[in-house]
């Protein structure tokens, strides 16, 4: 592990939360809503620890693989985890017992799993449910007529917290673009709560598009490559 600082991190981090507060103050937002996971993928546990000690307080990792090793080596700092890629049956157990967060729920059986393998002696996971917005067959998330029995379903399961929506939009140029997916989200947030639900989460926006999230209601942004750097993979 290098212990010596990463040229660029403290400014890159604190760019990320000017954007965050800039945004925020144009939404007529309070910017301590928005929170921000640094997403991990591909980034060594040396410089995670480098953010934690800049003040980043949570970090999202989208392979297993990757993450587990990484979070045992970083098992000493106050850090909240984000499980914020695609799920596979498979993984289930592993994700229960190590993450506090999942953002990309989006099957009944997935979250049935993942309720059933939380462990008690933890708090119950956090769960928002990825929706398809953009229409795109590859990208996952529930399609958006399935998404209420789904929300329905998942709050009656004991160890998971349904807590909002997640989506990761088709990447679209310039603000306007990129808002209509963020409020169809948001909307959708809406039409569950006017049903009864309590849902506080709109897990949307990243390095590319986190200002257009921030301004439709986003209360997590996902931000690797901007804090970060370019991912090699
Ligand atoms: C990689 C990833 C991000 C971060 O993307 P950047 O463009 O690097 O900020 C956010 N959310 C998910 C689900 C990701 O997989």
């Amino acid at each position: 592990m290098s212990e010596r600082p990463t040229p660029g991190l403290a400014a890159h981090l604190a760019a990320v939360r000017t954007r965050i507060v800039q945004a925020a103050r144009a939404a007529g937002r309070d910017p301590a809503d928005i929170g921000l996971i640094g997403v991990s993928k591909g980034v060594d546990a040396g410089m995670v620890r480098q953010a934690v000690a800049l003040g980043l307080k949570d970090a999202g990792e989208s392979y297993l693989q990757e993450a587990l090793p990484k979070m045992a080596e970083l098992a000493d700092l106050p850090l909240t985890w984000h499980f914020i890629g695609p799920l596979q049956s498979n993984k289930t157990r592993a994700v229960a017992e190590h993450f506090a967060w999942v953002h990309g729920v989006d099957r009944l059986k997935l979250a049935e799993r993942l309720s059933a393998q939380r462990p008690t002696g933890l708090a119950p996971l956090q769960v928002c449910l990825q929706v398809n917005v953009s229409g795109e067959a590859s990208k996952g998330g529930v399609e958006e007529g399935q998404l209420a029995p789904l929300a329905q379903a998942v709050a009656r399961l004991p160890r998971l917290q349904l807590r909002g929506l997640m989506a990761i939009p088709a990447p679209a140029s310039g603000l306007a673009a990129q808002r209509m997916p963020f409020a169809r989200l948001r909307a959708l947030l809406e039409d569950l709560n006017a049903a009864g639900f309590a849902l506080d989460t709109l897990s949307m926006g990243m390095s590319a598009d986190l200002e257009a999230a921030i301004l439709e209601g986003a209360t997590w942004v996902r931000v690797g490559t901007a804090l970060f750097g370019a991912r090699k993979k």
